[in-house]
This record gives structure tokens, sequence and C-alpha cells, in this order.
């Protein structure tokens, strides 16, 4: 028999467990615009890895504590589960609060300025290696890995993969298949030159669709690649770059198990030609959720100091000898018909939940990772309106340039209207009164030896016909040309928010 204020625990404390559970799913998604948080974990405004996930595990133990253990006993061990949790979560939240502080980044940027160093280093031993290269090079390998996973296509990977990755395919079962694969933000972790290879870790903030006996369930991942080639290799051109083909003859991968080309013949072995896979992990993993879409959290970078690259007036005066052109001029020129033109016309397209508009000005990894998210919107019902918007500052923070690609980073002080609605124009987050105040690290490349700084947007730079059929890969219909790979003029490749950015 329960006496009466065992009873009263008993209602207290499920009552409080429901809240500890539910809470962190609320806590899911908490950002808007497609920077705005719109990382795939632990960047934006309210941390993805950091909101959810937590609860699932205390709810079933607190059910079988409740349903084996006689009160007396469970009552106080729920209690303590509950203090400890809530201890916990205070110091994640102080852990939280640190990352935005100063010492956070500090090392972040210690972290950053080491990887930069090492990228220079790289480019001295391989005049061609170019970062924007390079990180096309590892998403399509991300990406066909994941595609190709379990598949006989699989095989084509061959010269990419270390023996340990290879085989790891097989584990994948006849029913299971990944799909819908869209990578949202990759950073070079670190970069070792060891006696005879080199290797490059990249971390890589994606979500894709695990499909198991019919039944869909989307994930955000962060993984870790490792990237491995030897030294003394010339990184491959543009062309074999781009896309994945055969670092010997450019053809798309056609491979045998054993990494025979099937164009040309050549037997392609690990890192003597490219890059490949010695290993990858997975940093964090949750299931994706769209509740939360219409929530948002208080800017938190806003106030941060702008990150310049150490020696940017060095930069910026190669840059304009270079192209011949006086730096302080062109700045604003830039400022104007690049960076705020597409700053307009892309939250404008994004406001209207439709890219068609502003393909060619995005390159394919940021519309893929746009499209996620208004995909994501549009299956809630919901739209994220950016309205009345004023650019309040840009800053050049950084200069960068190889053989191939040339990028600029800005940071973009900007205010607007910033509130998502609801197929009925119901207001469900944010405000429509009240303008919203943030900055974001937009970096845009070209194709090194273009001059090009902007051309009429609603037309193919190529042959003159309106931009209106770029379709999904940014291919003009009518002449057939890649518009979105910057080798026409500038293309927006990064966006990135101003509590993450390191640099
Ligand atoms: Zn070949
Ligand atoms: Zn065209």
């Amino acid at each position: 028999m329960i006496k009466k204020n065992q009873r009263l625990f008993i209602i207290l404390t499920s009552l409080l467990t429901l809240i500890f559970v539910i809470s962190p799913l609320f806590l899911d998604l908490l950002w808007a615009r497609p920077g705005g948080g719109h990382s795939f974990s632990g960047g934006g405004g309210g941390s993805f890895s950091g909101g959810g996930g937590g609860g699932d595990g205390i709810g079933f133990l607190i059910y079988l504590i409740f349903s084996v253990l006689p009160p007396q006993i469970s009552i106080p061990l729920i209690i303590g589960i509950i203090v400890l949790r809530l201890f916990l979560q205070k110091r994640k939240n102080s852990d939280n609060t640190t990352i935005v502080s100063s010492p956070g980044i500090q090392a972040r940027t210690v972290r950053h300025n080491n990887v930069e160093n090492a990228v220079l280093q790289l480019k001295n031993v391989d005049p061609n290696f170019s970062k924007v290269l390079f990180l096309d090079f590892v998403s399509s390998i991300f990406n066909k890995y994941y595609t190709w996973f379990g598949t006989k296509e699989f095989k084509n990977l061959s010269p990419f993969l270390g023996q340990d990755e290879f085989l790891k395919s097989e584990s994948l079962r006849n029913n299971q298949r990944i799909t819908e694969i869209v990578i949202g933000n990759m950073r070079i972790s670190e970069i070792n030159f060891y006696q005879n290879i080199t290797g490059v870790s990249v971390d890589i903030e994606a979500n894709y669709t695990f499909e198991t006996h019919g039944k869909k369930t989307r994930y955000v991942i962060t993984e870790r690649w490792y990237f491995n080639r030897k030294n003394g290799v010339l990184s491959p051109e543009p062309d074999k770059m781009h896309k994945l083909s055969c670092p010997n003859c450019g053809a798309p991968v056609n491979f045998t198990d054993n990494g025979v080309c099937q164009s040309c013949g050549t037997k392609i072995n690990l890192g003597e030609m490219q890059w490949f896979v010695k290993k990858h992990k997975i940093l964090s993993q949750e299931v994706f959720r769209t509740v939360g879409l219409a929530h948002y959290e208080p800017e938190s970078g806003t106030n941060l100091q702008t990150i310049y690259q150490s020696g940017i007036t060095n930069y910026a005066g190669q840059f304009a000898q270079l192209h011949n052109l006086d730096w302080n001029s062109w700045r604003l020129t830039f400022a104007d018909e690049v960076v705020k033109a597409f700053f307009i016309k892309i939250y404008d397209a994004w406001s209207r939940n439709k890219l068609d508009n502003v393909r060619n000005l995005l390159s394919d990894r940021l519309y893929e990772s746009f499209m996620f998210w208004i995909n994501a919107y549009k299956s809630a019902g919901l739209t994220n309106k950016l309205e009345d918007i004023t650019i309040q500052n840009i800053q050049f923070a950084r200069i960068d340039s190889d053989r191939f690609y040339e990028s600029i980073t800005v940071r973009i002080f900007a205010s607007s209207l910033d509130y998502v609605v609801d197929a009925n124009g119901n207001v469900r987050g944010g405000s429509n009164k009240r303008p919203r105040t943030f900055s974001e690290y937009w970096t845009f490349i070209r194709r090194t030896g273009v001059e090009k700084d902007a051309y009429d947007y609603a037309t193919c730079p190529n042959c003159g016909a309106p931009a209106d059929k770029m379709g999904q890969a940014g291919v003009c219909e009518y002449c057939g040309t890649k518009i979105s790979n910057g080798d026409f003029s500038w293309v927006l490749a990064v966006i990135t928010q101003d509590e993450v950015y390191s640099g």
C-alpha cells in the first residue's frame, strides 16, 4: 500500500521526469536562415548535437526503475538521477558557453593556423594543390562511398580506398541502403607530413537517409576522413578533381576490384596518383527531426571580433597586382556588385522556398545543402522569410589563391525581419516586426585567370541565354556549360556562422 506522501512523490517525480525526458526534443533544431545555424551539427544558434539525444536513454531507464523496483527504492533513485541530470545539464551549458568565449576561439584559431601553414607547405611541394579542388574531390568520394555502399558499383572506388575501407561495404545487407546524401560543411582538421606520405584529415558534416526494410531514418552526422598520398605526387588537373575520374586518363570511374581502369587499362596503386581514404570515423550521429524548424535562438556570435587572416594586407596587395587593379576601389565594387547583389538575391530566393533563379550563384555543395533545408521546411509546411534586409557592413577577412582558384571571404553584418510562416501565413517563429541583427562569413570563389567580377546574373555568362534553366547541376541548358564552378565569375561556395568561424 502506497502512503499518501509517497503518492505525491510519485506524481511529482513523474512530472519532473516527463519534463526532463521531453524537453531535449524541443531543443532540436534551433536555427533559421540557410547559413543561420543550418550547418548540420554543432554549428548554429543552438548546436544540433547539443540539443537532441540526451533524453532518449533516461526515459527508458526511469521506466525500468519504476517497473522493477518498489517505490521506497525507485523514488529516491529517480530523484537522484534527476539531480544528476540537472547537474550534468548545467555543466554542459557552461561548457557550451566557453565555445563562444575567447579561449575556445583561440584554440580553434591556433588549430586553424596550423592547418593554414601546413597548406602552404603542401603547396610548396605540390604547386597544383588547391583547397577548393581537394574538397571537391573529398565530397565526391564521400558521396559515392555512401551512394554505392553495399552495391556492385562500390568497386569503382578501389583506387581511392584503403583495404579496410574497401571491405566495409560488404557489411551492408541487401535490404539496406543509404540515400539522399547531403554534405553541409567540410573542413581540413589536420595535415601531417610523414617520411613517405602526407596525411590530411577532413571533418565532414552531412546527413543521409538510411533505409532498412522500407523504413527510412535520416541521420545528421559528423565524420572524420583520413586521406593519404605518397610524397612527391602532384595533384591532378581540375578536370580530374571536380568529378571522380581515373587519375591517369580522366575517364569517369570504372574500375575493377584491383583498381584497374577499364578505359585505359592502368592499375592505379593507392596514393600514387591521387589521394586515398586510409580510414574514416564517425564523430557524432543523431536522428534528424524537423520539429523545431520554426524555433529561434538568440544570435550568439554577432559581437565577436572579426577574425582576419594574418597578413591580409599583403594578400590584398598581391591580388591587386595580379589583376592590375586598385584594391581600395575594387573592394567597393566587389562589395556592391557581388556581395550585396548575391546576399539580396539569395535570401530573396530562400524566402520563396525556390532557388531556380540563383542556381548560377551557388556552388554545387551549397546549393544541395540549401535545397535540403528548403525541402525540410516544405515538408513541414513552413517557409523561412527574410525581409527588409539591410547590409550594415562588409569586412574583408580573407583572400586566398592557388594555381586554379582564388577565394575571398567577407564578413557581412546585416539585419532583417527573419521569421517562419506556415501554409496559412501564420507566424510560427521569429518576428515579422522586429528586425534581427546578425553576421555571417561568406566565401566566394572564382577560377584563377578569370577577370570578370560580375555579370548580368539573369543570363548565362557563356551564351547569353536566360539563366532560367540551370538545373540542379548548374549547367546552362541552352549551351551545356557548367556555370556554378566559378569558371566565369564569382560563385558563393561557403557560408559560415560567426560563432563557429575560425579563419
Ligand atoms: Zn584510365
Ligand atoms: Zn549558356
